[in-house]
């Protein structure tokens, strides 16, 4: 399935390390089998050892498949790594920058930005993550740290390079915790990154950029957070190991496309 250009809601699934390979088909076969709305982008992240598998299971349709990470480099001695080379034959997309691995494996900026260049260059699109603590929303830095996560993923991107990314805003404190942003706060921080972009990467691009929320997003919350004006989708965790909870999702991604006439 082709990437559409524009800013068409894209509802994204992060398995994470959830799943073994046959749970992982039989999950994709259920997400297909409810019905997905045909007038926005839906992918899956599920895990490297899934990538075939379950491409094979979406072949012909229009589900985008995607990996939770790559490496920074094309091939050589990384034991261990994946290639973003190797990711490109099997799927469109790359997620890089995901909390979770910043936090818990001590990825820096460098090694996001470096990532993010690598799948690029090897054609890949990118949904590059990036929020802020509690901690740091407490202390008012919210803002701070995201522009800086953006400005270290994209150092030495160029506006064509940057039009084949997506931005998902993952406040630290919702992922995973059933506590999501505000409507209000999501939108906020959304339309900061949008003019963020903007600086860094011309006003097109920017304008035509899909910015996504992540955090906690369910059936119940994603209309209004969608609803909002800067929220172009949702990168969904917990929620989309439950295919009737993202299809649900998926389907208020696609009533907020008609409400917004986009
Ligand atoms: C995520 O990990 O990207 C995420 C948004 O997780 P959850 O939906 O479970 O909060």
């Amino acid at each position: 399935m082709a990437w559409q250009a524009g800013r068409i809601p894209l509802v994204a699934g992060n398995w994470k390390m959830n799943t073994t390979v046959t749970e992982g088909v039989a999950l994709t076969r259920q997400v297909l089998d409810q019905g997905l709305p045909g007038d926005i982008e839906v992918a899956i992240l599920p895990p490297f050892t899934h990538l075939v598998p379950v491409r094979d299971v979406i072949a012909g349709g229009a589900v985008l498949l995607g990996a939770q990470d790559c490496f920074w480099e094309a091939a050589g001695a990384y034991t261990g790594e994946i290639s973003p080379r190797t990711l490109a034959e099997i799927c469109e997309l790359v997620l890089v920058g995901h909390s979770e691995r910043r936090r818990l494996l001590d990825e820096s900026e460098e090694a996001v930005g470096r990532k993010l260049r690598a799948a690029l260059a090897e054609g890949l699109r990118v949904i590059v993550a990036v929020g802020e603590t509690l901690e740091e929303r407490e202390a008012g830095d919210a803002e701070t740290v995201v522009h800086a996560h953006l400005a270290a993923a994209f150092e030495g991107v160029d506006a064509g390079g940057a039009a084949r990314c997506v931005v998902a805003y993952e406040p630290v404190w919702a992922i995973g915790t059933g506590r999501t942003a505000s409507a209000r706060d999501a939108q906020s921080m959304c339309a900061a990154i949008r003019g963020y972009m903007s600086s860094l990467a011309g006003a097109d691009v920017a304008a035509g950029m899909r910015i996504l929320y992540g955090g906690s997003m369910t059936a119940d919350n994603a209309a209004e957070l969608l609803a909002e004006a800067d929220i172009d989708g949702g990168l969904i965790g917990g929620a989309s190991l439950k295919p009737a909870q993202f299809a649900a999702i998926a389907a208020a991604a696609s009533a907020a496309r008609s409400t917004q006439g986009s």
